[in-house]
C-alpha cells in the first residue's frame, strides 16, 4: 500500500458509515442476507415502505374493488398525476410536468413519435454507447414517418468507446437535426452527460432535446424545467427500487403541453372529460396526456412507497452526496488494491453518474466469481464489471468488501472456474 492509500483501510470505512448521516435508511431495505449488493442501477431492492404501499393497495382492492378508483386513499384514478408530482421536485420540474405512465420503451416510442418533426429538419441525434432499446424505439418510429433510420438517425460516435465528448455532440448538431435524444448517463460506464449545454446547443439550432434519465433517476439530481429540456423519460427499479417492471416516469415541458401524442390513448383524456366517452380524444393540459391505458395500480403502489425513502433522506441532493463520497471511495480502492483493473468511468463528479465501471479483461468471469462470493455486481460486455453502491443501502465498508473480493479472486484467478460463455441476464 502506498502513502495515498493510507486512509483505504475498514477501520476508515466504518468511520465513514459511523458518520453517515443517511446510514439508517438501509434498515428499510430487504438486502438479499449474506450478500454485498451492488446492482441497485440494475434492479434496487424491495423494501418495508414498497411492500406496504403495495399491501395497502392490495387490501384495499379486496375491500373496495371498483370503487378504489375514487373511494382508495389516495384514489387510484389520479394516482399517476399523483405520483408525477411527488417526482417532480427530483427532477426539477413543476408538478404537471411530469407524470408515471407505461414502460421506459414505450415512453420513447410516444414522446419521440410526438416531438420528431421533419420539418424542423431530418436528424435524431443519438450515441453509440446508447442503451439499445432507446435505439430500437427511435428507428421504429422514424419509419412510422418513412424515414430510412440509418439515414435519419445521426450517431455520436465514442472516440475511447466508453464515453462521449461534448464538443462531438454539439459538432453533429446543425440545422438539419429536428431533436436530440441521449442518455443524462451512459449504462456502461456511468459518464453523465452535460444535458444543459447539449440542450442549449438544441435550441439555438431550433431542434428539441429529449433525454433518457434510466441511470440517473433518484441519484442524480437534475433541472429540467430551469435548463429547459423538452421531455424525458425514466424508470423507477433502478435507483428508486419500485421493484422488476414498476410504472415508468416521464416529463413534458409545459409549452409542449396541449399537443397531440403519438400513441393516444383515455388514460391520457383530460380527467374532467376521460368519461364522456366521446370517441375523439381531448388530451389533458399536463404531461399526463402522454398516459395511455389504465394505470397498473400494482406496479406503481410500490414507488409510492420508494419515495418516502428518498424524501426522508432529504431529497435526490443528499443521495448525491453520499453517492459520490461512495464512488470516490470505490475509484480509490481500485486505483490502490486493483492495478490490473482500469477504472472507465469518468473521475470528474460532474461527469459521473451512480455506478463505477471497473475494466478487466475477465470482466465477465470475475462477476460471476464475485456472484459467488456474494457480492452481487452485473457484467456489460466487452469488459466491464458495473459496481453501483447505491446511496440509500450500501455503506462504505461494503465497498471495502466488494474490493477485497476483487482483490481475492484476481489473486487466486478464481475467476478461471467459470466459462468464458455469456449468456442470460447479468
Ligand atoms: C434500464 C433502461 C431502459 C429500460 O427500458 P424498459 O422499457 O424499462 O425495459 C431504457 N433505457 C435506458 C437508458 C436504461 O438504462
Amino acid at each position: 500500500m502506498n502513502d495515498e492509500g493510507d486512509h483505504l483501510t475498514v477501520e476508515t470505512a466504518r468511520e465513514m458509515d459511523a458518520t453517515d448521516p443517511l446510514s439508517d435508511l438501509r434498515d428499510r431495505f430487504y438486502v438479499p442476507d449474506g450478500e454485498v449488493y451492488m446492482d441497485g442501477n440494475s434492479l434496487g431492492p424491495f423494501s418495508v415502505d414498497a411492500e406496504a404501499a403495495l399491501e395497502h393497495v392490495v387490501d384495499e382492492w379486496r375491500e373496495l374493488a371498483i370503487h378504489g378508483w375514487t373511494d382508495a386513499d389516495p384514489d387510484w384514478f389520479s394516482y399517476g398525476e399523483r405520483l408525477g408530482g411527488r417526482l417532480a421536485p427530483m427532477v426539477g420540474a413543476e408538478a404537471d410536468e411530469v407524470v408515471v405512465a407505461n414502460s421506459t420503451t414505450v415512453n420513447i416510442h410516444t414522446l419521440v413519435g410526438t416531438f420528431y418533426d421533419p420539418d424542423r429538419g431530418e436528424k435524431i441525434v443519438v450515441d453509440s454507447l446508447d442503451f439499445p432499446t432507446d435505439h430500437y424505439a427511435i428507428r421504429a418510429q422514424l419509419r412510422q414517418f418513412g424515414r430510412d433510420p440509418d439515414d435519419a438517425l445521426r450517431v455520436v460516435e465514442s472516440r475511447d468507446g466508453r464515453t462521449i465528448e461534448t464538443e462531438d455532440v454539439l459538432a453533429a448538431i446543425d440545422e438539419d437535426v429536428a431533436m436530440v435524444f441521449l442518455p443524462s448517463v451512459l449504462y456502461r460506464s456511468g459518464q453523465l452527460l452535460d444535458v444543459e449545454t447539449i440542450t442549449e446547443a438544441a435550441h439555438d439550432a431550433g431542434a428539441l432535446a429529449g433525454f433518457d434519465l434510466a441511470h440517473s433517476v433518484g441519484v442524480v439530481p437534475h433541472d429540467l424545467s430551469s435548463v429547459g429540456v423538452d421531455f424525458a423519460v425514466w424508470c423507477h427499479y433502478k435507483y428508486l427500487n419500485a421493484g422488476p417492471g414498476a410504472i415508468a416516469g416521464l416529463y413534458v415541458n409545459e409549452r409542449h403541453f396541449g399537443v397531440e401524442p403519438a400513441l393516444a390513448g383515455w388514460w391520457g383524456n383530460d380527467k374532467a372529460t376521460q368519461f364522456d366517452m366521446a370517441m375523439t380524444y381531448d388530451p389533458a393540459h399536463s404531461a399526463g396526456a402522454f398516459q395511455i391505458g389504465t394505470i397498473p395500480i400494482l406496479a406503481a403502489a410500490p414507488l409510492d412507497g420508494t419515495l418516502d425513502i428518498v424524501e426522508d433522506a432529504g431529497g435526490v441532493a443528499a443521495l448525491r452526496e453520499k453517492s459520490l463520497a461512495l464512488t470516490d471511495y470505490l475509484i480509490a480502492l481500485v486505483d490502490d488494491r486493483l492495478p490490473e483493473c482500469t477504472v472507465g468511468t469518468p473521475r470528474d463528479a460532474a461527469s459521473r453518474g451512480g455506478h463505477v465501471a471497473v475494466e478487466h479483461p475477465a470482466a465477465y468471469r470475475i462477476s460471476l466469481a464475485l456472484k459467488e462470493r456474494g457480492v452481487v455486481v452485473d457484467f456489460r460486455p466487452p469488459n466491464v464489471v458495473r459496481i453501483a453502491p447505491a446511496p440509500a443501502y450500501t455503506g462504505f465498508e461494503d465497498v471495502y468488501r466488494a474490493v477485497e473480493h476483487l482483490r481475492e479472486i484476481l489473486d487466486g484467478e478464481e475467476y478461471e472456474q467459470f466459462d468464458r460463455q455469456s449468456g442470460g441476464v447479468t
